[in-house]
């Protein structure tokens, strides 16, 4: 899926257009993953009522399939938020936007300070070439 978009593999610092255009593209595979993430999220939670009035219906299930299940529930239901974040830095890295020097990811609030002023919100480093931000004079 995200081979699907196309960005330059220029080198940092980028021109605000390349910065741009990174931006959208990630954004834009960010929401259709969301969606997907989304489907399957909800999908396993609702699937999960009629599944447990299943297991709580059925006597002639093992004694440890209930607990099991709880174990597998509370699997999904936590372990969902380390996946998220793993796969937020797997595709913010292949669209490029992990800073040249801190490596950290250039996304949120840093892209919107990027976009803003040229520079990476966490180390400082020049990120967009041709970008019109002057930095005021104490800060140079
Ligand atoms: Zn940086």
């Amino acid at each position: 899926m995200i081979r699907s978009f196309r960005y330059t593999q220029a080198e940092w610092p980028i021109s605000l257009e390349e910065l741009k255009q990174r931006r959208d593209q990630c954004v834009k595979a960010e929401s259709r993953s969301s969606i997907v993430f989304l489907i399957l999220f909800f999908g396993f939670l609702f699937a999960n009522v009629p599944f447990v009035n299943w297991i709580e219906s059925n006597a002639t299930l093992p004694v440890w399939v209930k607990p099991a299940w709880l174990g597998l529930f509370m699997v999904v239901l936590i372990g969902n938020l380390p996946l998220m974040v793993y796969l937020l830095k797997r595709r913010v890295r292949s669209f490029g936007l992990n800073c040249p020097s801190c490596d950290k990811m250039v996304h949120a609030q840093a892209m919107a300070i990027a976009v803003a002023t040229g520079y990476c919100s966490h180390c400082g480093v020049k990120l967009v070439s041709d970008h019109t931000f002057q930095p005021p004079q104490a800060l140079r």
